[in-house]
């Protein structure tokens, strides 16, 4: 065969001219591509558009079927153009065969590299259409649907049923002055109540709160009586952590200052909490205690949730001593009290005008007698077998 009667097998006359259509883009796939046309081009014009063709080609393969066949007919072992063109080099006279040789290799090691980074480009998009295809024969896979921590529970249950006590929101900082955590709810200067709270102090006279009561505070400070108000937030002490202790933890403080309050509103309104939160058959006891921030002051217990307030089970291997509530058959709940006077003059209320009452609870304790959780920590450490309880 002789090169002049017969079309060089390395002309792009010779390919598709489809293989030009729409916008191959072999750039995409290697971006030295402009470079190699023009490489090429210094060996001949016919060479760079036939390998300016059989790339477009290439990168134009809809799928790996078309891929496999355009690269049969560059590349083929038996018929495929480069292939040809490479055998037949012998007959090339001696002076152009180096020059020609060199650059149909090159060619051929691009075109491979063009067919080699499309068909990635192929098996990757039908991977990814693999993974969003739908085999309707499959059984359901229910996704995860996460929920709200218990706390948050808990919060929410505590604040629907004061709202349907009248109780409105209200939230103050947690970086609160010494004056509202400490001096202005009755807290004299050096008295060992501060020593109880131990505090993480930010600046001489900033902290981060001990307690929500200085939401009272602020809200006395800003609202003429009547108010009915609950304190819901977290709050932070420097505790030794333990089962029962930890450096911050969450508090739903409630407040009711009107005329003629008395504690037999704190104790019914209490009862009703008590009754809503474990269950209508809960007994509850007060017992005096003392807080700076009421006169008189107490706290609220409640029968045992385990052991139905007997302060012993039952079990297989006979009775023994509740271990929720160590055989008293009573849990404390929270802490109450008639305001303490003090308190309202330091807000510019008349102490002879308003009385009022309130109270505060832990969220975590109620969460811990509610259930029987044993361990404080549990609340902080997410782990999801424990979450995923309640
Ligand atoms: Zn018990």
């Amino acid at each position: 065969m002789t090169a002049d009667r017969q079309p060089h097998p390395l002309a792009a006359g010779l390919l598709p001219a489809n293989w030009d259509e729409g916008t191959p883009d072999p750039g995409r796939l290697a971006p030295e591509h402009a470079a190699h046309v023009g490489e090429l081009q210094r060996a001949g014009a016919d060479l760079a558009a036939f390998f300016a063709r059989a790339a477009n080609g290439l990168a134009a393969a809809a799928d790996l079927p078309e891929l496999d066949e355009r690269h049969t007919t560059l590349l083929g072992r038996e018929r495929g153009h480069v292939t040809l063109a490479l055998g037949d080099l012998p007959h090339v006279p001696l002076e152009e065969r180096k020059r020609l040789g060199r650059a149909y290799n090159l060619a051929k090691r691009w075109l491979g590299e063009l067919e080699a980074a499309q068909r990635r480009a192929l098996e990757q998009e039908r991977e990814a259409r693999g993974a969003g295809m739908l085999d309707v024969t499959l059984p359901g896979r229910r996704p995860w649907v996460g929920h709200r921590h218990v706390l948050a529970q808990i919060r929410e249950e505590l604040l629907d049923l004061f709202h349907g006590l009248g109780y409105s929101v209200y939230t103050s900082p947690e970086v609160e002055h010494e004056a509202y955590n400490f001096g202005k709810l009755n807290f004299p200067p050096d008295h060992p109540a501060r020593d109880a709270h131990d505090t993480y102090f930010v600046s001489d006279t900033r902290l981060l709160r001990t307690h929500t009561s200085p939401g009272w505070v602020r809200a006395m400070e800003e609202r003429r009586p009547p108010l009915r108000l609950v304190f819901p937030g977290r709050v932070y002490r420097a505790e030794q952590v333990d089962a029962s202790h930890m450096d911050q933890f969450h508090q739903v403080d409630g407040l009711f200052v009107a005329r003629d309050v008395s504690m037999a509103d704190l104790k019914g309104t209490l009862n009703t909490f008590a009754r809503s939160i474990l269950g209508a058959g809960v007994r509850t006891r007060m017992i005096p205690i003392y807080f700076p921030f009421v006169e008189p002051g107490a706290q609220l217990d409640a029968s045992c949730v385990n052991c139905a307030g007997e302060g012993r089970t039952r079990g297989p291997d006979g009775e023994r001593r509740c271990a929720v509530c160590k055989g008293s058959g009573w849990l404390e709940l929270l802490g109450a009290g008639m305001v303490h006077p003090n308190v309202f003059r330091a807000v510019g209320y008349d102490p002879e005008e308003v009385t009022g009452f309130a109270f505060g609870m832990g969220l975590e304790r109620i969460a811990m007698v509610r259930h029987g959780i044993p361990e404080i920590r549990l609340f902080l450490e997410n782990d999801m077998r424990f979450l995923s309880q309640f």
